[in-house]
């Protein structure tokens, strides 16, 4: 008999007939002898109905008010979870993020989990009952209710098997695992058996949003067993393994390909080429709070400097009224920006032991005719930017070109 912490996706309890479904699956379960923990997310659609009545009644939500709103979601499906598990003569008992105490920080809409207490939870799972959690949400020290950002479900499912000790954190949606990209992109997208927590890791932190980045943090410094699995369709799904089970196993070069549609490019031209340039004009843009990701400096024949650097495509406008401030003190001929833009990604731990990657990543895009506008790289991904029309073609020509489909 084994403690198993399961997540079900908004997809996975969409309709009541949905939910009826998950309960089956887990009443299963249970008839196996298995402890139960089961987080739910809300219906699907229903976060994004939230969000947009929001916005009908405050150009900028109030964010306090914002994680009262967004977080009655989660409560209606564990509450259904439970009927639909009474139903069938299981004992059930459902909670919200405030009622197991899952206490976070007060970063209204992206907090981070810093306890969990699991006294309820126990004393539930001794007495035979199906435990349900509300995924996405959590509470501060003051009471405040808070949510964990998109996708935050699969980290209070992590966080949850990490803080009972589960044997395993089954997380069920709807494509049946880990794929090398977006199945619904690259119709020849394979599903990989296996993953490694730091491929998974670059994979999330790069766009794939089959599991949400911090939920594989978790997994990773807890050594959560993760799988994810379709609600759907029964199969073996994809393990998230660490790093060292894997070590003997001849790894591909490239395990998978994310992207990302979600950034702008924005440039400063005609910077005088002194130092402390780059930090006149990056600190006031993390100064007001917008996150950088991709960073390129160039030097022009004329000693001026071009730098660029993407933020998220709700940040441009800031980023650049941030920036016509800064390009008026040091003298800049102008600023501009992009949001035509997509970042792809491939990712494997294979790259460590391999030369010849990233050309063969560049010659492929040349080869489609693809203009790269950045490139960043790091130990076990190359990451470039491009114009945001070609994105799917040079997903596909990398797809095929590294051999995922094989
Ligand atoms: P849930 O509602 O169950 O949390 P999500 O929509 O958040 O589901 O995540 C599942 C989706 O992630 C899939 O439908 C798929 O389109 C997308 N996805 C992106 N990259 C990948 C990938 N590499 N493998 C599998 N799915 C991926
Ligand atoms: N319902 C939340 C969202 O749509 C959390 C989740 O589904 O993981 O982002
Ligand atoms: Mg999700």
């Amino acid at each position: 008999m084994s403690l198993i912490v399961q997540k079900f996706g908004g997809t996975s309890v969409g309709t009541t007939e949905k939910i009826k479904a998950v309960a089956e699956k887990v009443a299963g379960f249970r008839d196996q002898g298995h402890d139960m923990v089961v987080v739910v997310s809300a219906m699907s659609g229903e976060t994004n109905r939230l969000i947009s009545l929001a916005s009908d009644v405050q150009e900028k939500p109030d964010p306090r008010e914002m994680d009262v709103l967004v977080s009655t979601g989660e409560q209606v499906t564990i509450a259904l979870l439970c009927m639909a598990l009474k139903a069938k003569g299981y004992d059930a008992r459902s909670y919200t993020g405030g009622q197991v105490k899952i206490l976070t920080d007060s970063a209204h809409m992206k907090a981070r989990i810093q306890n969990i207490d699991v006294d309820n939870m126990r004393a539930d799972l001794d007495a035979g009952r199906v435990v349900v959690v509300a995924g996405f949400q959590g509470v501060d020290d003051a009471g405040n209710i808070t949510t964990l950002g998109r996708g935050g479900s699969d980290t209070t499912g992590v966080a949850l098997a990490a803080a009972l000790k589960a044997d395993e954190c089954q997380i069920y949606t709807d494509v049946d695992g880990v794929y090398t990209t977006d199945p619904r992109v690259v119709d020849s997208a394979r599903r990989l058996d296996k993953i490694t927590f730091e491929e998974m890791l670059e994979m999330a932190s790069q766009g794939s949003k089959v599991l949400q980045i911090r939920s594989v943090e978790f997994a990773g410094k807890y050594k959560v067993p993760l799988r994810v699995l379709s609600s759907f369709v029964d199969g073996p799904g994809t393990l998230i393994t660490l790093d060292e089970e894997n070590e003997t196993m001849e790894q591909p070069v490239v395990s998978g390909i994310a992207f990302n549609r979600d950034e702008a490019k924005i440039s400063i031209l005609g910077v005088p080429d002194a130092p402390g340039v780059a930090s006149k004009v990056l600190s006031p843009i993390g100064d007001a709070n917008i996150e950088i990701d991709v960073i390129v400096q160039n030097v022009a024949a004329d000693n001026t400097n071009a730098i660029t650097f993407t933020v998220h495509k709700n940040d441009l406008e800031k980023a650049k009224s941030v920036l016509a401030g800064v390009a008026e003190d040091l003298g800049a001929r102008e600023v501009v920006g992009d949001d035509k833009i997509a970042k792809i990604s491939i990712v494997g731990v294979g790259m460590r032991s391999h030369a010849g990657v990233a050309s063969k990543m560049f010659k492929t895009l040349a080869n489609e005719n693809i203009n790269i506008q950045m490139i960043t790289t790091s130990e076990i991904k190359i990451t470039v930017i491009i114009e945001e029309k070609y994105l799917e073609l040079a997903v596909r020509a990398l797809h095929s070109a590294f051999e995922l489909d094989k």
